[in-house]
């Protein structure tokens, strides 16, 4: 019976858990909300780092594990990759597609808080949809600065932040409702990729607003990559790994 370890914490990784059966394992970091009414089996917290993964995909009998973190978790990705290697089983990785600027876009690309922080100098009112790092400087904004901050935490503002803990996908109508009430001038974002989170990127166009747009982190090599949870869960199928039920 070949039992497979899907990490997860994404909304395409959740699609994939929705369709594997109870001796499978989905694995989450412990971050955000755990999903109800799964077949599958949900453990919740690290590993600790690549060994205890191994470890971990031995003592239960893992016979394939599956990336499907965000594409900037990279320290997980980089664990489940080491952790294969030393157990000897295979990695797959669903790897979606980042965006591209389109014609109209004003896309400033940047590595880090640093290059961050310097790239929004100019700017008054900033939307950070990039996570949650911004909560830990909101003592650190400048004085001709605002901050919105849309992550998933209920975590206090202040006199220069609002904190908006909300939940993707979100619309057109509703993305240019927020850059409208708020007079955004920059927009912070990863390159997440996908289509739950886009509208934001039309609406920037839209207003010639620009973006600063933190690039992907690099992600080490795996055994099969995927684009889509559609197509990594044909190739289960194909290969009778899950059996998928
Ligand atoms: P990270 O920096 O790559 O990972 C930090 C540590 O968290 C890992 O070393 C691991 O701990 C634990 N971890 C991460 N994903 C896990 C999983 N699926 N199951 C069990 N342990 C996990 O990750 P991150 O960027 O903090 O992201 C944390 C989680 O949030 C990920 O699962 C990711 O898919 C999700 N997420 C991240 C982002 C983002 O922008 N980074 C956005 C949306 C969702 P041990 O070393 O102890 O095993």
């Amino acid at each position: 019976m070949k039992r497979v370890l899907l990490l997860g914490g994404t909304g395409d990784a959740l699609q994939i858990a929705r369709q594997v059966g109870p001796r499978h394992i989905y694995s989450l970091a412990g971050l955000g909300r755990v999903p109800e009414g799964l077949a599958c089996e949900v453990r919740v917290g690290g590993f600790g780092g690549s060994d205890g993964l191994a470890r971990f995909i031995e003592s239960e009998g893992i016979a394939l594990v599956i990336d499907a973190t965000h594409p900037y978790a990279a320290q997980m990705s980089a664990n489940a990759a080491a952790a294969c290697r030393e157990a000897k089983v295979p990695c797959w990785a669903l790897r979606r597609a980042g965006w591209t600027p389109q014609a109209g876009d004003d896309w400033r690309m940047v590595d880090g808080w640093d290059q961050l922080v310097d790239a929004i100098r100019p700017f008054r009112r900033v939307l950070f949809t990039s996570g949650r790092e911004p909560l830990a400087h909101l003592d650190e904004i400048p004085v001709h600065q605002y901050w919105i901050v849309r992550c998933l935490d209920a975590h206090p503002g202040n006199g220069r932040a609002h904190i908006i803990d909300a939940r993707g996908p979100f619309d057109i109508d509703g993305e240019r409702a927020l850059f409208a009430l708020n007079h955004i001038d920059v927009l912070v974002t990863k390159n997440s990729g996908g289509a739950a989170t886009q509208p934001k990127l039309e609406v920037a166009r839209e207003l010639k607003v620009p973006v600063v747009m933190m690039r992907r982190p690099s992600l080490p090599e795996v055994d099969r990559e995927f684009d889509s949870p559609a197509q990594l869960l044909r190739a289960l199928n194909e290969e009778d790994w899950s059996a998928v039920k």
